[in-house]
């Protein structure tokens, strides 16, 4: 990892200057109460390297990249029976997209578009009984016990306007592919998109994809070393909705963003690198965070391709 400290900051002084050309995502109108001149890189590896610059102790809605870690709890509880109610296919629709869910009768294409991660939500109200606490147990314990928490003011406001996850939800209902009450399983899913990290939790929290599903604060295995393989596979195909492609094309490593500004990269064996920046592109992923990452794995020339 040698080096890595002045890429990242050479890096964040040119992305810096770059004029931002996204806007703060708007429709859920609590988050546009963010300043968006906010930009922090949190870069932590399995050799215990650590850097970072910016914004990266400050917490942000991590939105979608939630979804990332809902799928994790599942997939730790109900291992491979979990891909009968949801597929593995990168969407090619944004990710709040009603279109393919019709022709592929109610079970959608993948676990981070909107449609999967709300399906990942009444799975997990059917498997827990404490189902919000023990979802914000399991995130506290892989980020190595930090005080993260839920946002009740985020959660409130998009569950205000949330007119399009209300039908997701609902459109799936009627295909059989929801078991519970519908306003309860788009209650769960908007507390799950509400939580807040900063780029140092984030990093930190997912190390354990990077660490073959090990969570290296307890060493415990949260997930089997397959299973670990194939979220950063499904990761790299469907993290970034419909610039998943480009994304890897790009950046070249598996990775999650949401419309907080948030995005996390993963390079498995070796490190997690998080970035922030609230103004999104039109394809709802950070435009400075997207820039950032791609120039990071072009200078450090590590990527897993
Ligand atoms: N809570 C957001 C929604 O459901 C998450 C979207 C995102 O981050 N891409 O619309």
């Amino acid at each position: 990892m040698e080096g890595f400290d002045r890429i990242i900051e050479e890096v964040f002084a040119e992305v810096k200057a770059i004029n931002d050309l996204g806007e703060v995502a708007s429709y859920i109108p609590e988050l546009l109460n963010v300043d968006a001149q906010k930009f922090g890189v949190y870069l932590t590896s399995i050799s215990e390297f650590k850097y970072g610059k910016g914004n990266f102790t400050e917490k942000f809605s991590i939105q979608s990249i939630s979804k990332v870690l809902s799928l994790s709890l599942a997939y730790s509880i109900l291992g491979e029976s979990i891909w009968s109610r949801l597929g593995v296919e990168p969407s090619g629709t944004s990710y709040n997209s009603l279109i393919q869910l019709e022709t592929d009768r109610g079970i959608p294409r993948n676990p981070f578009i909107n449609a999967g991660a709300i399906v990942i939500s009444d799975i997990l109200i059917s498997n827990l009984k404490d189902y919000k606490n023990e979802f914000l147990n399991f995130v506290r314990k892989l980020s190595g016990g930090k005080p993260i928490d839920y946002s009740n003011k985020i959660a409130t406001s998009e569950r205000s306007v949330g007119y399009r996850n209300v039908a997701l939800c609902n459109f799936i209902k009627s295909f059989g592919n929801i078991e519970n009450d519908p306003s309860e399983v788009l209650d769960f899913y908007f507390d799950i998109c509400s939580l807040e990290m900063s780029c140092i939790e984030l990093s930190e929290t997912f190390l354990f994809l990077a660490n073959n599903g090990i969570n290296p604060h307890n060493n415990e295995q949260v997930l089997t070393k397959s299973q670990s393989k194939r979220m950063n596979a499904l990761m790299q195909t469907c993290g970034f909705y419909d610039e998943s492609g480009e994304f890897a094309f790009k950046v070249g490593l598996p990775g999650k963003s949401g419309v907080g500004g948030g995005i996390v990269a993963v390079h498995p064996g070796h490190y997690v690198i998080t970035v922030w920046s609230p103004k999104l592109n039109r394809k709802g992923n950070s435009f400075k965070g997207m820039q950032f990452l791609e120039k990071f794995t072009t200078e450090s020339t590590l990527s897993i391709f």
